[in-house]
């Protein structure tokens, strides 16, 4: 039986009749809060500022940040009805993407960066992307939980890379077979193809894959340089652009993996594994 329908049938995840939008079972729901604790006491040692925005962004946000430019196949944006006129016009907002979109101009709001930057922690946000698709490992609604590092360039590089490692520990802690590499965004079009060979020739992605149906991102690595730091005028303590970069753990696919790697029935994962996770 495919992976999906096996899912269902065990009550893991809940169909809706659209595809890539699932509920979530008891089971699967519990294994992914207690990743997300995990990722908590993982991240303890940053000392992250904690800060969460809803599912939904001012679409201008998107607009500043190049979204639309970049990634306009995958862009939701929200319509409604106008008073008793039976026709939708398009809000001033649209569905957040990735859970870091909002972190960068509240941060330039506050001035320059305090000396040693700034870590945030975003919660696992609940993000939307419209690539529909019977893959189960492919949702159009799901959770990435994001730590976001501005400061200094060679701050956030080494943290970037210092996370790469603590993450891929972290994931082969739960018996996942994760490997970790080089990888590139699904920008758009013909430049898209030269901008995503940019990013890899740069090495300014990594991933982190597991198998799902076959490998599968299950953590990213983004290092923007100045890219958002020069959209909002983010500044070093001493002046002079701040740079960024983000690490995103796509929940559902974690659970996936494992649930992949260890079986459906929760109850009898190995006891390193449920210990590890709490459950
Ligand atoms: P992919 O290359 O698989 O489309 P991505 O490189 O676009 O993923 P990011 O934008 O870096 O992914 O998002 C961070 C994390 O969010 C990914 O590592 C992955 O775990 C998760 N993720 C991304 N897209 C999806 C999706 N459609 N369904 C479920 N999880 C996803
Ligand atoms: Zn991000």
């Amino acid at each position: 039986m495919p992976l999906l329908s096996d899912l269902f049938e065990h009550g893991l995840l809940v169909e809706t009749g659209i595809h890539g939008v699932y509920g979530r079972g008891p089971e699967f729901e519990r294994v992914l809060l207690a990743f997300d604790d995990l990722v908590t006491r993982a991240a303890a040692a940053d000392e992250p500022e904690t800060l969460r925005f809803p599912p939904v962004v001012p679409r201008r946000q998107l607009e500043d940040a190049g979204f639309f430019n970049s990634f306009p196949h995958l862009v939701g944006t929200v319509f409604a009805l106008q008073g008793d006129e039976l026709h939708e016009s398009a809000t001033e907002l649209a569905l957040l993407p990735a859970a870091c979109y909002p972190v960068y101009p509240a941060i330039a709001a506050r001035g320059p960066l305090p000396r040693d930057g700034v870590t945030v922690d975003t919660g696992p946000a609940y993000v939307f992307r419209h690539e529909p698709s019977d893959d189960p490992g492919r949702l159009q609604s799901f959770h990435m939980r994001e730590l976001v590092r501005l400061g200094a360039p060679e701050t956030v590089q080494s943290w970037q890379r210092a996370w790469r490692d603590r993450a891929l520990e972290l994931l082969r802690g739960l018996g996942l077979e994760a490997e970790a590499d080089v990888g590139a965004d699904p920008f758009f079009g013909r430049t898209g193809k030269m901008l995503a060979d940019s990013q890899r020739g740069q090495q300014l992605k990594f991933e982190i894959l597991a198998p799902i149906e076959g490998p599968t991102a299950v953590a990213s690595f983004n290092y923007h340089q100045e890219h958002f730091s020069s959209t909002y005028g983010i500044e070093l303590e001493g002046g002079g652009g701040a740079h960024t970069a983000c690490l995103g753990f796509g929940h559902e696919r974690i659970v996936l993996a494992l649930l992949r790697q260890h079986g459906l029935d929760v109850a009898v994962w190995p006891a390193e594994v449920r210990s590890e996770l709490r459950l």
